[in-house]
């Protein structure tokens, strides 16, 4: 009976280790050191190259070309030139050995249509409105065609304009890119398998591109890996295939992510293998760069291009218990590569480590052509001034929005992280000092920071079009009719505002 006894403790203590072993591996719950976070720099502006002057930038950029590549759902960590230590980007890497790299680079919205309405118009998402979820409605807004772009920019100064796209969230449909010249889409295509290949997007660009013209070009081509779905070639999935992701970590969320039911149904349940074959996926995104670097070098316009490499948002995967992107806050989801080649050789090369966001992609183009742009519509800021050494700091915080039905404001600067979670639900804060991969959150420990940034969103959001007050106040409406410039607080939320310390 004893001896029956022992047996079954035995087999039960083998089940149990046999368990533990299967859900430590296929669930990927090791925890290892983290490599590379969005990090505090120990210079603002990092170069390698002489200091150049605005006229000197300015000359390098005359009769230029402009090509803006973007790699959908590219999460800066991931990427080589950003310290990842696998081989996700060689084409990336190389090029950013010749470019610019701005390390602090983030989004104003984790998700397609509205950060790339944000990197046309320069405008935050409150204030485009342009396919911003908002809780409780399915109605998503469109681009308003009056507004000033980037491209429109563009084409009053003589270019020709070109739209490349494989993701229809970003799209004319969505009024995304409706005044370029060329619009190249997948209208009507979507759901062909073939179009949302990047080979499919390198033939189009070369066939439109092929011969070269006269008139300078802006050309943007968005491609829609490393985003799902997860088909790169078989190839470049065994280069990664059954080994272990060099960096995984899981930490608590303040406020449990809801997740859209057919999202949760994508995810692969093993963490290991989504890492694996999200990376598969970036380096087949990043084969796109090299054929379309290949191409400019063989039409012999390389070298006069202005050549931008970026994302419209990063990738969730697991890490605070958020999978995907337009729902998550943390830096995984927002802190996306911002890399600048300049024409020719004499260009500035080195890094970045100033704040930096996507807004102020269109004002550093145009303040490099020496292109003027409406100060009433364009929100972000040029980076010139950190290039000739005019300035440290552009931005003292970047201020991100998040979707979906429980939606977040980030307010972040080098020091600290604010997550203000929709109609005032939960609110964290990270200390980037000593958390740079915000697992514990210190809102109550550091209330003077916390009130601190509050106070920076409560003033962003009053500059806003439609003011996103009811991230602090739950009784607050928006409306989505205009508020009109100077927006106002009504008397009642103000009152509660003050009481909580937001307003003065
Ligand atoms: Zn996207």
């Amino acid at each position: 009976m004893m001896k029956k006894t022992i047996c079954t403790a035995v087999l039960l203590a083998l089940i149990v280790v046999v368990l533990a072993a299967v859900a430590y591996w296929y669930l990927g719950l090791r925890s290892t050191a983290p490599l590379r976070p969005a990090r505090i720099p120990e210079a603002p502006v990092s170069l390698s190259s002489p200091t150049p002057s605005v006229e000197s930038l300015r000359e390098m950029m005359r009769g230029a070309n402009v090509v803006i590549c973007v790699l959908d759902a590219m999460r800066a960590d991931h990427v080589g030139a950003y310290g990842y230590p696998r081989e996700t980007t060689p084409n990336i890497d190389a090029l950013a050995e010749e470019a610019l790299i701005f390390e602090n680079h983030f989004c104003q919205y984790p998700q397609t249509s509205p950060s790339t309405a944000s990197l046309f118009t320069s405008q935050y998402p409150d204030t485009h409105g342009t396919g911003v979820q908002r809780p409780g409605t399915d109605t998503l807004q469109m681009l308003n065609p009056s507004t000033f772009t980037l491209e429109s920019g563009l084409k009053t100064a003589g270019y020709h304009t070109l739209i490349f796209t494989s993701n229809p969230a970003a799209a004319p449909a969505l009024g995304l890119g409706a005044d370029f010249d060329v619009q190249v889409t997948p209208r009507g295509r979507a759901r062909d398998p073939n179009w949302r290949r990047p080979e499919q997007l390198v033939k189009e660009i070369e066939a439109k591109l092929k011969g070269g013209s006269d008139t300078p070009f802006f050309a943007y081509a968005h491609f829609l890996p490393p985003h799902y779905p997860y088909d790169a070639p078989d190839e470049m999935k065994a280069l990664l295939a059954r080994q272990d992701p060099p960096e995984m970590w899981q930490a608590k969320a303040p406020f449990k992510p809801a997740l859209h039911k057919s999202e949760a149904e994508r995810a692969p349940r093993s963490r290991k293998k989504w890492i694996n074959l999200y990376d598969a996926n970036l380096r087949w995104g990043d084969w796109a760069v090299g054929a379309l670097v290949k191409f400019l070098k063989e039409q012999g316009v390389y070298d006069n291009t202005l050549l931008i490499i970026t994302s419209d948002h990063g990738e969730a995967l697991r890490e605070h218990q958020y999978e995907w992107h337009a729902t998550c806050p943390f830096d995984e989801a927002i802190h996306i590569p911002l890399i600048v080649k300049f024409p020719g050789n004499g260009g500035p090369v080195g890094r970045v480590g100033a704040l930096t966001q996507t807004i102020d992609v269109a004002p550093t183009i145009l303040d490099l052509f020496g292109v003027p742009w409406p100060e009433d519509s364009v929100q972000g800021k040029s980076l010139v001034p950190l290039l000739t050494g005019e300035a440290e700091e552009i931005n003292k915080y970047i201020i991100c929005r998040t979707g979906g039905d429980y939606p977040a404001y980030v307010v972040r600067d080098q020091r600290s992280a604010l997550f203000l979670y929709h109609r005032a639900q939960a609110r964290a804060l990270y200390d980037l000092t000593t958390d740079s991969l915000q697992t514990t959150n210190v809102a109550e420990t550091q209330p003077d920071r916390a009130a601190e940034l509050a106070k920076v969103f409560v003033a962003f959001a009053q500059r806003q079009k439609y003011p996103p007050l009811d991230f602090v106040d739950p009784e607050y409406q928006p409306t989505l009719a205009p508020a009109g410039p100077g927006a106002t607080i009504p008397a009642e939320t103000r009152r509660k505002l003050r009481a909580l310390g937001y307003v003065d």
